[in-house]
């Protein structure tokens, strides 16, 4: 863990996994972050997001540094060595899913994501900024005062265009294709914008670029690129957003929300109990 995140965890924050938590089911955010509880089980689609995650930090910190793509292999060693690092983690079950029945399973298809990452990433004409940034800003109550609590949030990957522009990269593995709908309002790219803002990494009323870089889960994988853009608005109401979340921790208001996450749960029978 880098100085920088060890620094900005020792003040009081939220981190933007911990809001979107909340914002999906503030019942789930509080077995998992207030009440800590040990998790029912794990889901491999975690391990696999994770061990994809730190190949894909390799791989872009390699270029940052080098201007070389690091080995496909280097990528694979890095992957495969993640993934039971994750699983050995932890003491709960592993659940599998259909389309990962088991490990070798999630390994085949995790190499096979590489390679189409090594051979398509789009970099032509960027400069690499930042990998894995860590930024933290502050937020802001309802009556816009400045709260003694920081969002805190890592950018995968900062890019900067041939014409001088930012663009904050979001990496993500999934089975489905994303909808441009959905690419617009996704907060975590609100998230990005937010901090680089806060942090004068552009004018307070700049429209910050933004982008989704998407390893598809298919028997033949493939990599999507979905661009959109954030501006002051989506960064005010996000700050409004943090602002109600804050409260709702604050008075305790956790309630379950169902949805087709409650099929992966990690906390269904404490869920069941409450
Ligand atoms: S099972 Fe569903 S409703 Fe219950 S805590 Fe988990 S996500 Fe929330």
């Amino acid at each position: 863990m880098s100085q920088a995140i060890q620094s900005m965890r020792s003040q009081l924050h939220l981190s933007h996994s911990q809001l979107f938590t909340y914002l999906q089911c503030s019942l789930r955010f509080s077995f998992k972050y207030l009440l800590g509880l040990p998790v029912e089980h794990s889901s491999i689609a975690l391990h696999f997001g994770k061990a994809i995650h730190a190949a894909l930090e390799v791989f872009y910190q390699g270029i940052k540094e080098t201007g070389k793509k690091p080995s496909l292999i280097k990528l694979e060693y890095t992957f495969i060595n993640g993934l039971f690092q994750s699983m050995e983690r932890t003491d709960a079950p592993v659940l599998y899913k259909k389309d990962m029945p088991d490990t070798s399973t999630a390994i085949a298809m995790g190499k096979k994501m590489l390679q189409v990452l090594h051979e398509e990433s789009y970099l032509e004409g960027y400069h690499i900024e930042g990998v894995e940034l860590p930024l933290s800003a502050p937020l802001y109550n309802h009556e816009g005062k400045e709260m003694d609590i920081q969002l805190m949030g890592i950018i995968d990957l900062l890019l900067r265009d041939n014409k001088g522009n930012l663009v904050a990269v979001d990496h993500k593995t999934a089975k489905q294709p994303k909808s441009q709908g959905s690419v617009d309002s996704d907060l975590q790219l609100t998230a990005y914008s937010y901090l680089l803002a806060a942090n004068k990494y552009v004018f307070p009323r700049s429209e910050v670029m933004c982008r989704f870089d998407v390893l598809r889960k298919l028997k033949t994988p493939k990599l999507e690129i979905y661009n959109t853009t954030r501006g002051p608005d989506a960064r005010k109401r996000f700050a409004k957003l943090s602002a109600a979340v804050l409260a709702g921790i604050e008075n305790k208001v956790f309630l379950p929300c169902s949805s087709w996450m409650c099929a992966d749960c990690e906390y269904s029978k404490a869920c069941k109990k409450w």
